[in-house]
């Protein structure tokens, strides 16, 4: 068998096209463009592009980005300080706020993350937002969550009854996806397994996988054998390796071997994280939505 490639950069085109539309009509509606503010600390490459590339994805659909550069030196209260004032938003113009992530190491990010207003938290980090999420009544979900899930609606397979095995257990991904899979409706009701670095035996886990989610930051953690022939297996990881004197990106799946037994495989690059920015946008216009609703 070879998997059917979940393509995530092909769906997120579609739903760029989709929200550009729902943009213009805000503009028209409302006279202004909705406003995404993005921190980003220090000079670590890879946050620098993932910024870029959700800055670039804003600008194509009509979404001013505004990225606010602070060195790595920061310490915590001066950081969740800053992002109050962006917050607090005294001119009325900022629709949403991200704090790019990993923060450096000597600084707190729970206090950072938790100063982002919740009507502005288009990550859907905050306490009041996870809670919300957590009793079925989601404000933002977080983008990669909401990615992973869109992809599996979006490409027919259904959830209802199956069985979820989520690697990973981490705030930003693995948590919120078990919420959104064990919840009802479309893209839920399936019976989840929340497998983390101190599971026993995670193959006896995988393996009984309808569909198996990996989200870890381990290249190629995932092997054919772990793999029910015919499942389908979403790849969150991105992991940057040496190979063949060059780096290159690998997710947590052993993707060739993977793809011969599986059903359906997301691929890394192209895969979930084109989805994470389209879920992003999708979050910044529903809070310039809201909060035009809230002035109105
Ligand atoms: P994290 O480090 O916060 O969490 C990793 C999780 O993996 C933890 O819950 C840990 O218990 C679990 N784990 C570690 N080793 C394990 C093992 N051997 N067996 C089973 N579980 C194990 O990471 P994160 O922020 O959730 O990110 C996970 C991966 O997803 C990373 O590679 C990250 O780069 C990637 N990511 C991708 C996107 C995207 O848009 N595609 C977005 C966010 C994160």
């Amino acid at each position: 068998m070879t998997a059917r490639r979940l393509d995530g950069r092909e769906l997120a085109g579609r739903i760029e096209r989709d929200l550009s539309d729902r943009v213009s009509h805000f503009h028209e509606k409302s006279g202004r463009r909705p406003r995404l503010v993005v921190v980003l600390v220090g000079e670590v490459a890879a946050s620098a592009s993932y910024v870029k590339s959700k800055a670039a994805a804003a600008e194509r659909v009509g979404i001013d980005a505004e990225v606010v550069r602070v060195p790595a030196s920061v310490q915590t209260d001066d950081l969740a300080a800053l992002v109050a004032a962006i917050g607090r938003d005294e001119q009325g113009l900022v629709d949403g706020i991200l704090v790019q992530l990993p923060l450096p190491d000597h600084v707190d990010a729970v206090a950072v993350l938790d100063a982002v207003p919740p009507d502005k938290d288009v990550d859907g980090f905050h306490p009041e937002n996870a809670g919300l999420l957590s009793q079925g009544r989601p404000r933002f979900i977080p983008c990669t969550a909401a990615g992973v899930q869109r992809m599996l609606v979006d490409a027919g397979i259904e959830t209802r009854g199956r069985h979820a095995v989520i690697v990973g257990r981490s705030d930003i991904v693995g948590k919120p996806l078990a919420l959104l899979l064990a919840g009802r409706g479309p893209g839920g009701d399936a019976t989840v397994s929340l497998c983390h670095s101190h599971t026993a035996d995670l193959a006896a886990f995988t393996r009984q996988a309808d569909i198996l989610i990996a989200a870890v930051g381990q290249p190629r953690l995932i092997t054919a054998d772990m793999v029910k022939p015919g499942a389908t297996v979403i790849d969150v990881g991105i992991n940057r390796i040496e190979e063949a004197g060059r780096g290159r990106l690998v997710g947590d799946v052993d993707h060739d071997p993977v793809a011969a037994v599986a059903g359906a495989l997301s691929p890394v690059p192209g895969g979930v994280g084109p989805l994470t920015v389209a879920m992003l946008l999708e979050n910044t216009l529903q809070a310039a939505r809201d909060r035009q609703a809230a002035a109105a």
